[in-house]
């Protein structure tokens, strides 16, 4: 469409003009507040308690939501928020992995709290002009898009009637109308969500950023919790942040130097070790697939198994060929990692842009895994075609993975057939139908409506209809909380199923990702170990969501003698790297201790707020039984080498002549007790109460006694 005509139908619905504040060692305490119902723009300033005891990001997000709602406010109300903060780091460029930003919101899907991180220049874009956080509330009568102008100190909420909704058109369009030249292009963030957000409660939000190598927009997700269902229902169309350019030390931090040195040092681990580790700047995440499968532990057709003869078909040998190669693929400038890898000149095949030549964001192992195995389909085509409306509809891939894999069990077993799919064919591997159903869920159309509901509320409409056993359909509903789970089966790592069901937002690994540590390396052999391990990985990955960081460096690739070190797990030399570079952003005394502790304030804070909303107890941190062991006789019976060795050994169960039933009762006796003790060792380390409630002494002790949050707790102790 003519960017002339678009610029024609925008109408200037409000201005602001703002003195602009440079940041300081990382800050500039100041949040900017839009309310896009009422129109109103305003700056608050940040706190000193709530930057000591929150320190940005998520931490940021979780306070000012708490603030701006009370414990019945739904995801639709007008004053439910959306912030977006990336914290004290984020926006440095002498290290990999500085640019993230977190995404904060009462979800459609938990009906809690959701956070989310993602990548992308419009988190550190949003300091440089000013703001260390971006608070939106209201709903608007009519499209809008917010515009923070960084060069003119302007905020600009504008009616744009005419731009696409949908991520990789409107943000190529909007990027054109911002930027006064191609040079320019560069300086501006956008984000946006899609058609699909608009009609389902799965929405996820798109950050822009552009490529200077393909001269192009390309797209990184905040995909979990329907966060760009909130931002459609507020009608919002895109925020867009324009700013002078990123050089120098913007965040005016207190030792450039310091980082810079050790940005040289993880450079150089990433040019020495990377290929002989984990190949992220060739195949990104998606080297995980092969070593997934060869573990048992890639999800296939809804989690029911960990490998298939075909996954070589959708392995990372493929992604590599399909890959554009040797471009730098950082979703954040400075990026080394440079794992952002992307599939060139790719042709639709169906649905809207049939026929358009696209550049795919991705996929990564999420997508890869979660659109191909867990579907029973393994087929490239499918996946990259899946991945690239995925993203521009505005859907979450491992949301829309896991709700295809449980619909197409559902087929399998006669709860859903083609007359209740409106003619679609849902069965395991059909990727066509597959893709139909995205499509009517962009559209709004019969089971697309239905499928855009997610797993949780799907599962309750069909037991409503008398569809199917009750007890099955919550054993195989791959969600907890309401979010579905991300791509890892979980069966034989007990540690895992607490790293996914005793998250505060749900089943997302970014809290915990102990699957390896625990099965394949047995490093956390005791219930003890377990417990430690689900207290330290949290907290310490909490951090990177509330100072800016990706997470991604810290692991995937380790230092030569990592394996030497004292806790290898939890790669020490790059603790340091962190513990140092925050220090040298900030000014302040910190040491790895001090890394938990911040991360322990803000989780617990979390954990409360879900509690402040009717949650956030033992009930809420079950998971289904799929996510621990067989639920189907076929499960059991593919792998009953193991498990009757297991019910031997470690249960004293005699199987000999015994089915498969009696058999798999037993084990599931045995495993769902496993996870109870499970809860009863990590409650108890991270200072909660039986019922998985933080302790008034505890929170006195980690400094989260605020008054708001004693009144909370003090009902359930
Ligand atoms: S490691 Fe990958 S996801 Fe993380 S900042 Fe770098 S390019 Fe982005």
């Amino acid at each position: 469409m003519d960017i002339n005509f678009i610029k024609s139908h925008h109408k200037l619905l409000k201005r602001w003009d703002y003195r602009w504040t440079p940041l300081s060692k990382g800050y500039t305490d100041k949040i900017l507040y839009i309310n896009v119902g009422s129109t109103e723009i305003a700056e608050k300033d940040v706190p000193v308690v709530m930057k000591e005891k929150f320190i940005g990001g998520k931490g940021y997000g979780l306070r000012l939501l708490w603030d701006a709602t009370n414990p019945d406010t739904k995801w639709h109300d007008p004053e439910n928020e959306i912030i977006i903060s990336s914290g004290p780091v984020g926006g440095i460029t002498q290290y990999s992995g500085t640019g993230k930003s977190l995404v904060v919101s009462i979800s459609p899907q938990t009906n809690s709290v959701m956070d989310s991180n993602v990548g992308g220049f419009f988190g550190p874009f949003l300091k440089f002009s000013g703001f260390d956080a971006i608070e939106i509330q209201g709903k608007a009568k009519n499209e809008v898009i917010v515009f923070i102008d960084g060069i003119n100190h302007t905020v600009e909420i504008i009616e744009a009637p005419a731009e696409a909704i949908d991520s990789h058109v409107l943000a190529e369009q909007l990027t054109e109308i911002f930027a006064d030249s191609d040079s320019e292009k560069r300086n501006i963030g956008v984000v946006s969500a899609g058609s699909a957000a608009d009609h389902s409660l799965i929405g996820m939000l798109n950050f822009s950023y552009y490529d200077p190598k393909r001269k192009a927009i390309r797209l990184k997700q905040a995909g979990r919790g329907g966060i760009g269902t909130v931002f459609r229902n507020k009608k919002i169309k895109a925020l867009v942040c324009k700013i002078p350019g990123v050089k120098g030390n913007l965040n005016n931090v207190v030792d450039l130097e310091l980082i810079t040195e050790r940005g040289r040092r993880f450079n150089r681990e990433m040019r020495e070790l990377d290929d002989k580790q984990c190949q992220m700047r060739q195949v990104g995440t998606a080297h995980l697939m092969e070593i997934m499968n060869d573990h048992d532990l890639l999800p296939v057709m809804n989690y029911k198994y960990g490998s298939h003869p075909d996954a070589y078909r959708i392995d990372s040998t493929v992604w590599k060929k399909n890959f554009t190669q040797n471009v730098p693929d950082g979703c954040w400038i400075g990026c080394n990692m440079s794992c952002c890898k992307a599939v060139d000149n790719f042709e639709l095949k169906t649905g809207p842009y049939k026929g358009n030549i696209v550049t795919v964001d991705g996929p990564e192992y999420e997508n890869a895994a979660g659109l191909g195995s867990n579907c029973g389909i393994f087929d490239p085509w499918y996946i990259v075609e899946t991945n690239f409306y995925c993203d521009t509809y505005g859907i979450c891939t491992i949301t829309w993975s896991t709700v295809l894999a449980f619909i197409m069990e559902c087929n399998q077993n006669g709860i859903l057939n083609s007359e209740r799919t409106a003619g679609l064919d849902l069965s395991f591997g059909n990727s066509l139908d597959a893709l139909e159903l995205l499509h009517r869920v962009s559209r709004g159309e019969d089971f697309g409506k239905i499928a855009g509901l997610g797993v949780r509320k799907m599962k309750e409409l069909f037991i409503k209809n008398g569809w199917g056993d009750p007890v099955f359909l919550n054993d195989i509903a791959m969600e907890n909380k309401g979010l579905e789970y991300s791509q890892y089966m979980s069966k034989e790592s007990l540690a895992q199923q607490g790293g996914f069901a005793m998250t505060n937002k749900g089943p997302q690994h970014d809290e915990a990702w102990l699957i390896f540590m625990d099965m394949v390396n047995n490093q956390i052999p005791t219930f003890e170990n377990k417990a430690e391990a689900l207290h330290y990985f949290p907290m310490f990955r909490t951090w990177f969501g509330l100072v800016g960081l990706c997470k991604l460096p810290w692991n995937d690739v380790e230092p030569e003698n990592n394996a030497t070190s004292d806790e290898p797990a939890k790669v020490p030399e790059h603790v340091d790297n962190y513990v140092t570079i925050y220090k040298a952003v900030t000014g302040r005394a910190f040491d790895k201790k001090r890394l938990v502790e911040d991360s322990e304030r803000v989780y617990n804070f979390q954990r409360v707020f879900n509690l402040r909303r009717g949650y956030g107890t033992r009930e809420h941190d079950r998971q289904p039984y799929r996510a621990a062991g067989p639920v189907t006789r076929e499960e059991y019976e593919s792998r009953a080498e193991r498990y009757d060795k297991q019910l031997k050994e470690i249960v004293g169960f005699d199987t000999a002549g015994k089915t498969t039933e009696e058999k798999m009762k037993v084990l599931r006796k045995h495993r769902e007790k496993q996870y109870e003790m499970l809860l009863d060792a990590v409650y108890q380390r991270r200072g909660w109460n039986h019922n998985g409630v933080p302790t008034i002494e505890f929170l006195k002790r980690i400094g989260m006694d605020l008054p708001e949050v004693i009144e909370v707790v003090k009902n359930y102790q």
